[in-house]
């Protein structure tokens, strides 16, 4: 476990955001005043920004490393965000996005559960791949 409360991310992180060819997803990232969609894994409760598609395959990706179900609302869950600094990071538009595909997701969680959540994803993805790869030998 990394401890701390520092990212090390590039300083020009929060200034520009990849290439989105989605332009749904690009809809939905400049409209932070929209309501956010909540992603539930395992205990966490992560507000996400991006078209439904895309944010279907994120919750996807990020499933495959729970033996738990990777649940998605489209409005705020029953139980509020448990984490206070993510429930604060909802109202700051300004937040990382994670490129989902030709698309692209906002995290709008705090530091700490932002790079849980990414971790997530990335090892999720790697498991896309390798499912992928097992149905190419065998088909
Ligand atoms: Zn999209
Ligand atoms: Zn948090």
């Amino acid at each position: 476990m990394v401890s701390g409360e520092s990212l090390h991310h590039p300083p020009d992180e929060h200034e520009e955001y990849p290439p989105i060819r989605c332009d749904a997803c690009r809809a939905a990232l400049q409209s932070p005043d929209g309501m956010p969609s909540f992603l539930l894994l395992d205990q966490l409760t992560v507000p996400l920004v991006g078209c439904t598609d895309h944010l279907t395959q994120f919750k996807t990706v990020c499933g495959y490393t729970t033996t738990a179900t990777a649940e998605l609302l489209n409005h705020r869950p029953a139980g509020g965000v448990g984490c206070p600094s993510c429930h604060l990071a909802v109202h700051n538009p300004q937040q990382p996005v994670v490129q989902v595909q030709d698309g692209a997701v906002a995290l709008l969680a705090c530091p700490r559960h932002q790079s849980e959540i990414i971790n997530r994803f990335h090892t999720g993805l790697d498991t896309q791949h390798q499912l992928e790869a097992q149905f190419e030998t065998f088909s």
